[in-house]
C-alpha cells in the first residue's frame, strides 16, 4: 500500500537515511523506534513530503508520490508540538484544511462533529487551544488529521509532551481510534511500551538504516542482534 524503495536523505555530509526499503500494508499500525538521531523523524518527514528526497522512490496506493508536494499526498501528520492556531476555536482549528479546500459548510460541520465525538471534544469545540489541557490539545491535533480522512496518518512522538497518566490514556485512545477507523498509521516513538502495545509491526532504525522489522512478539522472541534485543528489552 505504501512502498519505500532505496530511500536516501543527506544533510550536508551526514547520510541521515541510507537506502531504506519498506513495504506497509493497508490498515497496518507501524511504529518506528530507535535511539535519538537514528532518522525516525527524517524518514517520517520524507514520507509526508516535508523533506525533499535525495534518492529512491515512494509510492502510495499504486501512485508514485516521490516528488509530489505534501498537500497532494493524501497523508496527515500529527506533530509533537500540536501546532494549533492559538486564536482560532477548536472547531475552526479542526476544519482549517477543509475550509481552505472550499469544502461545503454543512459537510465540514458534520465531519468536525463526528471527529469531536470520536475524540471526546464536543464540549470544547467553541474554546481556543489556550483554554484546553495538553491532552485535549493533542486530541484537537489528531482531530484536525481525522477530518481530512487521509489514506495514511503520520505521528511524530505525539505523546511526549504529556505526563505519564495522560500519556497512557491518550495511547489507549489512539489504539481505539485505529481500531475504529482502520486507517494506515505510522507512529514514531522512543518509548518501548508505546511501540510494543500499539504496533502491528515495529521498524527498528539505527544510524539511518533498518535493523529489523517484525511484530512486537517477533522482535522480543527473535531479535536479529544485540542492538535490537537491548532496544526492545529482551533479557539476554
Ligand atoms: P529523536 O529521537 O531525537 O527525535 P530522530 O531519530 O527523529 O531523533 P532525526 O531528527 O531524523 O532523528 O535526525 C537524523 C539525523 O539527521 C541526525 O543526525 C540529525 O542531526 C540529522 N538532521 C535532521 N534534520 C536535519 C536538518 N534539518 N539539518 C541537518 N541535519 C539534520
Ligand atoms: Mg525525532
Amino acid at each position: 500500500f505504501l512502498q519505500l524503495k532505496r530511500v536516501e536523505k543527506h544533510f550536508g555530509n551526514t547520510r541521515a537515511i541510507k537506502g531504506v526499503d519498506l513495504s506497509i500494508e493497508k490498515g497496518e499500525f507501524i511504529v518506528f523506534v530507535g535511539p535519538s538521531g537514528c532518522g525516525k523523524s527524517t524518514l517520517l518527514r520524507l514520507i509526508a513530503g516535508l523533506e525533499t528526497i535525495d534518492g529512491g522512490s515512494l509510492s502510495l496506493d499504486g501512485r508514485d508520490i516521490t516528488h509530489l508536494p505534501s498537500s497532494k499526498r493524501d497523508l496527515a501528520m500529527v506533530f509533537q508540538s500540536y501546532a494549533l492556531y492559538p486564536h482560532m476555536s477548536v472547531a475552526d482549528n479542526m476544519s482549517f484544511a477543509l475550509r481552505l479546500a472550499n469544502v461545503d459548510k454543512a459537510v465540514i460541520r458534520e465531519k468536525v462533529q463526528r471527529a469531536a465525538e470520536i475524540l471526546n471534544l464536543v464540549p470544547y469545540l467553541a474554546r481556543t487551544p489556550r483554554e484546553l489541557s495538553g491532552g485535549q490539545r493533542q486530541r484537537v491535533a489528531i482531530g484536525r488529521a481525522i477530518v481530512r480522512a487521509p489514506k495514511v496518518f503520520l505521528f511524530d512522538e505525539p505523546l511526549s509532551n504529556l505526563d505519564a497518566a495522560l500519556r497512557g490514556q491518550t495511547r489507549v485512545e489512539i489504539a481505539r481510534l485505529h481500531r475504529d477507523l482502520g486507517a494506515t498509521t505510522i507512529y514514531v516513538t522512543h518509548d518501548q511500551v508505546e511501540a510494543m502495545t500499539l504496533a502491528d509491526r515495529v521498524v527498528v532504525l539505527r544510524d539511518g538504516a533498518i535493523e529489523q522489522v517484525g511484530t512486537p512478539l517477533e522482535l522480543y522472541d527473535k531479535p536479529a542482534n544485540r542492538f535490537v534485543a537491548q532496544f526492545i528489552g529482551t533479557p539476554q
